[in-house]
């Protein structure tokens, strides 16, 4: 602790993000990227951009980007908001629509960059306590105090809550803000953009560093009522007017454009996981019905750390929370099917390495 800190960053609690080793020869299935990488347009559009403009300062609300949003989505362009990721949306939802005397609440396991924004911004917050399963209780959310944020699909689990269940919440919070973090929503049935003319106290966040393979490029949006839509530019003019340069918003643009690709990598990544969660059942694991481009699994035998640590040691890095809920589970993203024939290998001697050992002890 030094003793120049403000009160504000001695409450800190920092997000500890997954790691990030520079080593080629590592599998990341760690943090959910994409294995596929960007559409080709993407950095014909990022090297006509530099060519051209890098010497003027970017639109401050990211112009494109918007009238691409506005047309893939069918929502008038007062109803978009763009960020610097995801994260710095929800930052600054948090200070837009959050107060210090109003608890807020979200699932006890989820995202964990929630609890880190409400002790930044001073707001209180209830962990609901997720059912056996690992499924939100949507009616534990009705009537909150403060605001409500979920993660649809939830993270870590990859479970998915239907958008009638997301109406239900969003109806019975009238005087709240419901955020729904929509992450990984384009690997799932269906997202909740479309209530957003129905009910004024609803954002949609959204992230192109998933489905769009753009997690580098740092770009994310929010849909919702004009009136939420100005709050947050409210925030992020008091900030900074530029928080997401040329080339981001060049190359987002172009990967909303390209629909063919898009639309073939979603589809292949949604196979492989298919394809994945049987394997990992005959091994011995829980699989939870994903609906994200990660699986969520526990073995019935080892420990998830003990698996962590080993596959590490082998090149396959895993996400591990150690946390009591969770510990033993382990998050593996979706990568390409050759990265996961790859991972099950590698998993199947890990297993047998682990048999043996225990049974020369
Ligand atoms: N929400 C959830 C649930 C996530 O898992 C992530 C990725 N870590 C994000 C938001 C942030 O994504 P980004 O800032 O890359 O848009």
């Amino acid at each position: 602790m030094n003793k120049f800190w403000s009160e504000t960053v001695k409450r800190t609690k920092p997000y500890v993000p997954g790691e990030q080793l520079n080593d080629p020869n590592i599998i990341k299935l760690n943090t959910n990227e994409n294995p596929y990488g960007p559409s080709p347009q993407v950095s014909e559009a990022i090297h006509s951009e530099m060519k051209r403009t890098l010497h003027l300062y970017p639109a401050p609300d990211a112009d494109e980007l918007c009238n691409e949003i506005s047309r893939y989505y069918h929502v008038s362009k007062d109803t978009i908001f763009i960020g610097n990721g995801s994260d710095e949306i929800l930052a600054f939802s948090f200070m837009a629509f959050f107060e210090p005397h109003n608890q807020i609440c979200f699932p006890a396991i989820t995202y964990s960059f929630y609890p880190v924004y409400a002790k930044l911004f001073n707001i209180p917050y209830d962990e609901i306590a997720l059912n056996r399963d690992f499924t939100i209780p949507a009616e534990d959310f009705f009537g909150a105090e403060g605001g409500v944020v979920i993660a649809n699909p939830n993270s870590p689990t990859g479970l998915y809550l239907d958008v009638a269940v997301i109406e239900d919440i969003v109806m019975n919070n009238p005087e709240n803000v419901v955020i729904i973090d929509e992450a990984y929503i384009d690997f799932a049935p269906d997202s909740a953009v479309s209530l957003v003319t129905k009910y004024p106290n609803l954002l949609v966040v959204r992230t192109m560093s998933k489905s769009r393979s753009l997690a580098g490029l740092r770009v994310g949006f929010a849909i919702g009522d004009p009136g939420l839509i100005e709050g947050l530019k409210r925030i992020k003019d008091s900030f900074n007017s530029y928080t997401v340069d040329r080339l981001a918003i060049a190359g987002s643009s172009a990967a909303i454009r390209d629909e063919d690709y898009f639309q073939e990598t979603i589809q292949k990544i949604i196979n492989t996981r298919e394809r994945l969660i049987p394997e990992m059942k005959k091994r011995g694991f829980h699989v939870l019905p994903s609906q994200a481009n990660f699986i969520f699994v526990s073995h019935y035998k080892i420990s998830a750390e003990s698996l962590y640590q080993r596959l590490k040691q082998q090149g396959i890095l895993v996400r591990h929370f150690d946390k009591p809920d969770i510990e033993h589970y382990l998050r593996i993203t979706v990568g390409s099917d050759e990265q996961m024939k790859h991972f099950l290998e590698v998993l199947d001697n890990v297993i047998l390495h682990i048999k043996e050992s225990a049974v020369k002890n």
